[in-house]
């Protein structure tokens, strides 16, 4: 994309710097001047009174797919030492009733080197066919050779829809998949549901900082890409299935190994498990102080639960950031939720949509907490919880 002033016809006039949100054109010896900062939004164009400004787009050519063509629904596999991501059972949960209603396979997809024996395993989670691509250098994650791999499978098995975890791994892969298949991917998606009639996958996300909630289709690509966090989904778990195993030894070149992993650092393993955790106690700026932070704590403590916390106890230094529970922070899916001092932002309430039962302590009863609370207390946290606490210890003696 090029922008260009005719100088002939620029008045210096003014109106396109002062129109431009991005200080990305500059009036300079009475002529207008595009600077580093322009991002070709366009404004400029549409203020300028002589026509002065022309933007020229390259035509983006998108190539007309026979949709017909792609069928069934792919869960590609992350693994790590042979033991599966939590995310990728979730993923076959979800995936395995979006493919009953579309009628297709539900496929897992599991890169690594030596996975032979762990294949029949997996079956269980519901899968109607398991494509593993082996090979000696699987055997650690490289995103160059998984991005490789995958995007010739696809090219070859034209899935409709495939479904990625929103790790570290799979925001790493899953982009440069998408990029070379000319794909819609959808990250971080909170819903996926199809759209009867076109076959569409709806996938929707949180979108202006978690203030609106998008549902994005990709219409004319395929095949449709998302990947979803972990603790969004369920996983179903125990099924008779016995999936078709297909071997495929894939080979690479040498060249196609652009880096390489020369030693890997195991990173300490956090004592924070919220992703797994069946109770969870969360405090919020109502907690009003660090110190108060004890109260919720002792709750935690008799109930068996995590502690977790809002954005603002983080930012406030109250709790540690791997505590942080929503959009910016975990995923959280627990039996029960108790918030004390939550509002209730939608930031928030992204990361404990899975939670079984919320209950909120608020002493505003207007707060949006308690739209999606099962059970909510309308009072002082700091008379209630010492209540519960007392209460709990007799229940348990
Ligand atoms: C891009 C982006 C990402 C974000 N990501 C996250 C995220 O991951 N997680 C997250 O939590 N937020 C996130 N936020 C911030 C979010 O918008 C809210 O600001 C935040 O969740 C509010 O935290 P809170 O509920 O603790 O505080 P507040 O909204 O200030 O709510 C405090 C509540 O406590 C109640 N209260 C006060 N005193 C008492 C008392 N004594 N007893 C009982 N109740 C009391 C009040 O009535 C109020 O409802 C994000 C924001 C943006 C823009």
């Amino acid at each position: 994309m090029s922008i260009f002033i005719n100088d002939d016809l620029c008045t210096g006039c003014g109106s396109c710097s002062d129109a431009c949100p991005f200080v990305g054109i500059e009036i300079i010896d009475n002529k207008a001047v595009i600077t580093e900062s322009c991002n070709f939004c366009g404004v400029c164009l549409d203020v300028c009174p002589v026509d002065a400004i022309l933007i020229e787009r390259k035509e983006y050519e998108v190539e007309k797919l026979d949709l017909s063509e792609f069928k069934g629904v792919w869960v590609i596999a992350e693994h790590y030492k042979n033991i599966i991501h939590p995310v990728v059972f979730q993923l076959l949960g979800k995936g395995g009733d979006l493919a009953k209603e579309l009628e297709v396979n539900l496929t897992l997809v599991i890169l690594g080197a030596d996975f032979d024996d762990n294949l029949k395993e997996l079956s269980r989670y519901g899968p109607d066919e398991i494509l593993y691509i082996k090979s000696p250098v699987l055997k650690h994650f490289y995103s160059d050779l998984y991005a490789q791999a995958l995007t010739e499978l696809i090219h070859k098995n034209k899935p409709e829809i495939i479904l990625i975890g929103a790790t570290p791994t799979g925001r790493d892969f899953a982009p440069r998949i998408a990029k070379r298949l000319n794909a819609g991917l959808t990250a971080d998606c909170t819903g996926l549901e199809i759209d009867q009639t076109t076959r569409n996958l709806l996938q929707t996300r949180p979108t202006f900082g978690g203030t609106l909630m998008a549902t994005i289709r990709t219409p004319n690509s395929r095949p449709q890409m998302a990947t979803v966090r972990p603790g969004i989904f369920v996983s179903q778990l125990e099924s008779e299935n016995e999936a078709k195993i297909k071997k495929i030894d894939f080979k690479f070149k040498e060249k196609d190994l652009v880096t390489k992993i020369v030693k890997v650092i195991e990173r300490e393993k956090s004592s924070v498990n919220l992703e797994d955790a069946e109770i969870i106690v969360a405090g919020g700026r109502g907690v009003g102080s660090k110190q108060n932070f004890k109260i919720i704590e002792e709750l935690a403590e008799v109930l068996g639960a995590e502690l977790g916390g809002s954005r603002v106890t983080v930012e406030l230094g109250w709790l540690d950031q791997n505590r942080q529970i929503g959009q910016t922070g975990k995923t959280v899916s627990p039996k029960l939720y108790i918030a004390c001092g939550i509002s209730g932002a939608i930031q928030h309430l992204v990361g404990i949509q899975s939670a079984e039962i919320i209950v909120a302590i608020n002493k505003d009863r207007t707060a949006p907490i308690f739209n999606v609370a099962h059970y909510g207390i309308v009072g002082d946290l700091e008379e209630i919880v010492p209540l519960l606490i007392e209460a709990l210890k007799k229940e348990i003696s």
